[in-house]
């Protein structure tokens, strides 16, 4: 699997470290209230997880599942709800925690959905913030990386469902893509 990888854009210490840095702005915003944290899945698994223990506030997580890529690099454009959270947030405040927002359609569905459920405040952690694919104008309130306009993989993001596994993030040697 490592064999595939044409380079590592950030390592597993560098994520580390963002997550601690994220938690701990995360952990000023909400001081004294208890925010309901979504993990969407599958990406954000591993970052959900490394994030909320970086946090020293109340909170209740639950975890929603989108899709709008089916197994290609390029976003299909319409956002479909495969598993809703069972958590009522009407007048709570959530925190989205995303892998990547590349378009900024699956995030730009995932706010309406909450904001028509009457949230009282809906902010948004990415792992990683892609401006360049952007067609949706949506904007994050707590970033972990900018990336460049590539396909990356790894900490939770996949290709066709592989890749997820790897402790760092990279990019693909263009041949995988190529063989497929
Ligand atoms: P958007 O709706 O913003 O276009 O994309 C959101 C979803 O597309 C992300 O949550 C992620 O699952 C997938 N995605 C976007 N860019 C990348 C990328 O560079 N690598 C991988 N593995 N998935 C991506
Ligand atoms: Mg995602
Ligand atoms: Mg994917």
């Amino acid at each position: 699997m490592n064999n595939d990888i044409l380079k590592v854009l950030y390592s597993k210490e560098e994520i580390e470290a963002a997550c601690q840095r994220l938690g701990k702005d995360i952990s000023k915003t909400y001081a004294g209230k208890t925010p309901v944290v979504v993990g969407v899945l599958k990406g954000a698994i591993f970052f959900m997880t490394d994030i909320v223990r970086a946090v020293d506030t109340y909170m209740q997580i639950d975890f929603i599942d989108v899709s709008s890529y089916h197994g290609a690099t390029q976003s299909s454009g319409t956002v479909e709800l495969l598993q809703d959270i069972n958590t009522d947030i009407s007048g709570r405040d959530v925190l989205i925690v995303e892998d990547i927002v590349d378009t900024g359609q699956t995030l730009k569905f995932l706010l309406d959905t909450f904001a028509n459920r009457g949230a009282s405040s809906i902010k948004v952690c990415t792992l990683l913030d892609k401006p360049a694919g952007r067609t949706v104008k949506v904007s994050s309130d707590f970033i972990g990386f900018k990336v460049p306009n590539e396909f990356v993989v790894g900490y939770g993001l996949d290709y066709d469902e592989r890749y997820r596994n790897l402790p760092y993030i990279g990019v693909l040697k263009p041949e995988i893509y190529a063989n497929n």
